[in-house]
């Protein structure tokens, strides 16, 4: 009987998916005011800068980054390609994988323009915003490909898309919380996920605190588990991750734009034992 409320659960939370709006989910969350460049204590610039300094310290390196559950956007990787050689973004909808290819391959027709982002990425990175072409065709250049991926199955990526040795660094950002039907769920996720990473491999992982919903699309409501801060720990614990650092940032009222219920946002830097 668990094992089957497992599965509904889990194919309800695709259900939800099939109406996944790539164009109104970047029209909600990565333009103004959530994405203001000009403002310190908007969360764009927040979540670019955590990443900004976990890829700079200098422990997190290697060969392959892989983005789990990458949407329809390419901020999450901006930092990570000048670090990595190879970058993997997956996601578990043809749409967003679309959307993703359409940048890519440079043809026009995206749903959102990213130079803001790589001109503020280069800005962080102490090189003239001018640059942010020269970050693009980097980023062009380092992402091998765009995948499929289920973070519910104990396998979540086809066998021949990673090495045998897994990858040397995760990010994921917004997904395992928004994915599964309850807290169980997202820690099994991130045990799956885990699966995918070396031993000693990092993992940086953002994601929404205190959200029960968020729109993907007009009138397409996906439930999402609210998490606090020790859940995020507890099960960063029990799947395997030591934690190094777990930062948070809270929602000034106006970013409060009624596309979801989030209040707050926590970065956690972490590595798999
Ligand atoms: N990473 C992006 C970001 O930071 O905005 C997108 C996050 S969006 C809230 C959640 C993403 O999870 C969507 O792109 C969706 O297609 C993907 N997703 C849905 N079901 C999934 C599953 N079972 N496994 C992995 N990803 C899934």
């Amino acid at each position: 009987m668990e094992g089957k409320g497992k599965v509904n659960g889990v194919a309800a939370m695709a259900a939800c998916y099939q109406g996944f709006d790539p164009a109104a989910y970047l029209q909600y969350n990565y333009t103004p005011p959530r994405a203001d460049f000009e403002r310190k204590d908007s969360i764009v610039p927040w979540k670019l800068a955590c990443l900004h300094r976990a890829f700079t310290e200098g422990d997190v390196r290697g060969e392959l980054l892989v983005d789990i559950g990458s949407g329809p956007t390419l901020y999450q990787v901006l930092s990570g390609c000048e670090v990595f050689n190879k970058v993997l973004l997956t996601d578990f909808l043809e749409v967003n994988r679309q959307e993703l290819r359409g940048w890519l391959e440079d043809e026009g027709g995206c749903n959102l323009d990213w130079t803001p982002y790589l001109q503020h990425v280069c800005k962080l990175e102490g090189r003239r915003p001018s640059a942010w072409t020269e970050k693009a065709a980097k980023l062009r250049q380092v992402i091998t490909d765009i995948v499929p991926v289920d973070v519910h199955r104990p396998q979540p990526l086809a066998l021949y898309a990673l090495p045998s040795e897994g990858a040397d660094c995760l990010v994921s950002c917004f997904c395992l919380e928004s994915v599964s039907p309850d807290l169980a769920a997202f820690t099994r996720a991130l045990g799956h996920i885990g699966r995918l990473l070396r031993t000693g491999g990092h993992l940086l992982l953002i994601g929404a605190l205190g959200e029960s919903y968020y729109f993907g699309g007009p009138g397409v409501r996906i439930p999402v588990v609210p998490l606090n801060e020790a859940q995020v720990c507890a099960s960063l614990k029990e799947s395997g991750y030591t934690l190094i650092r777990l930062e948070v940032y809270t929602l000034p009222q106006d970013m409060r734009v009624g596309v979801d219920d989030v209040s707050g946002v926590f970065f956690v830097k972490a590595i798999k034992e």
